[in-house]
């Protein structure tokens, strides 16, 4: 799985968070932390996030990857089915609702998984764009896309900048991606990027934070790396090049109360479940349900319904990477958030 945009000015912000609400790496998780949906350990108010607009539905394609991952948060492999292959009726059918209500909905996302190896991708993707949603499907870049060239060369034509690509390469180096993806994952995956940029799609990579390495000094390796490659990407554009925080869960994070919003200097609004949600089909089910937001798919606590409309309640951040990710990470999955 892929995710998440760091927005402009959101750097000096994060090291100001840092500052306020210091988090200890050496520290455990508290287990009495995270347990009440409405009150902290401490006793507090928990911060919760109303749906302000629907601006992106993102669908899980399904759990079933091509590679598997060291810290992939939804811990995709060729084995893992937890969440099912959805299908294009399956969304037709979300996509319908937001005609139907008026949403107002910009944006739709597929993460998966891999979300080419799902068999019903071109038709999902097609479906989207018809009804003029900007499109964005995240990817690792290797075999199950290529495979589909003609068909993705196909929507391009019809649809240009609508369809959205992005690439998960997780550091500039052939080293630390391969230590992240496994042994020759480097070479497919920058060929398929390649690939998207010479073909002229709209394309961005996302990378990740884990190593401990400044922002700064990452975008410039990426930057050196799409030069040499003749990839047209500006890695100093954070919607282009997306570098993730991380979700250590060994590490110990405070609580979001109500009274964190004026402390951190942020709004529920910013948060990435004030503007999305994510349609999942869990094994066995019979129907696919709503949950919060990308990152949570598997917490039945965040499953909200089976529609849009019993999904538009409010989420209250009873889970660490309500905290570690999008409160003090300052994260989102959008592929235009600025
Ligand atoms: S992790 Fe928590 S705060 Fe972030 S989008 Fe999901 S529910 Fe909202």
């Amino acid at each position: 799985m892929h995710m998440a945009a760091q927005v402009k000015g959101r750097a000096i912000k994060k090291q100001e968070r840092k500052i306020m609400i210091q988090i200890n790496p050496l520290e455990k998780p508290d287990s009495a932390k995270f347990q009440d949906p409405d009150v902290t350990a401490d006793g507090e108010t928990r911060a919760s996030v109303s749906l302000k607009k629907l601006e992106t539905l993102w669908f899980n394609t399904g759990t079933l990857c091509n590679l598997e991952c060291v810290h992939c948060y939804i811990e995709s492999s060729p084995r893992n089915e937890r969440l099912v292959y959805i299908s294009a009726e399956d969304v037709r059918t979300y996509l319908d609702e937001i005609e139907r209500d008026g949403l107002g909905t910009r944006e739709i996302g597929f993460t998966g998984g891999e979300p080419f190896m799902n068999p019903e991708i071109i038709q999902m993707l097609q479906d989207c764009l018809s009804r003029e949603f900007e499109t964005l499907v995240l990817t690792n870049g290797m075999r199950p896309k290529m495979n589909l060239s003609e068909e993705l060369l196909t929507l391009k034509a019809r649809f240009g900048d609508r369809l959205r690509v992005r690439v998960s390469i997780d550091h500039y180096g052939p080293d630390l991606h391969e230590e992240e993806r496994g042994k020759r994952s480097w070479e497919p995956a920058i060929e398929g990027l390649r690939w998207l940029s010479k073909q002229g799609f709209c394309v961005s990579v996302a990378g990740r934070s884990c190593w401990g390495e400044e922002e700064v000094s990452m975008r410039a390796g990426y930057a050196r790396l799409f030069e040499e490659l003749e990839i047209s990407i500006n890695a100093y554009d954070p919607v282009r090049m997306v570098i993730f925080p991380e979700m250590d869960e060994t590490i110990d994070v405070p609580e979001i109360t109500t009274q964190c919003w004026n402390i951190l200097g942020m709004s529920p609004e910013d948060v990435m479940c004030a503007s999305s949600r994510m349609v999942v089909k869990r094994k066995g089910a019979e129907r696919p349900a709503v949950v919060s937001c990308t990152l949570l798919p598997y917490d039945l606590q965040f499953e909200m319904g089976e529609t849009l409309a019993e999904a538009a309640c409010k989420v209250k951040l009873n889970h660490p990477h309500c905290a570690r990710f999008c409160v003090l990470g300052g994260a989102s999955c959008s592929a235009t958030k600025e």
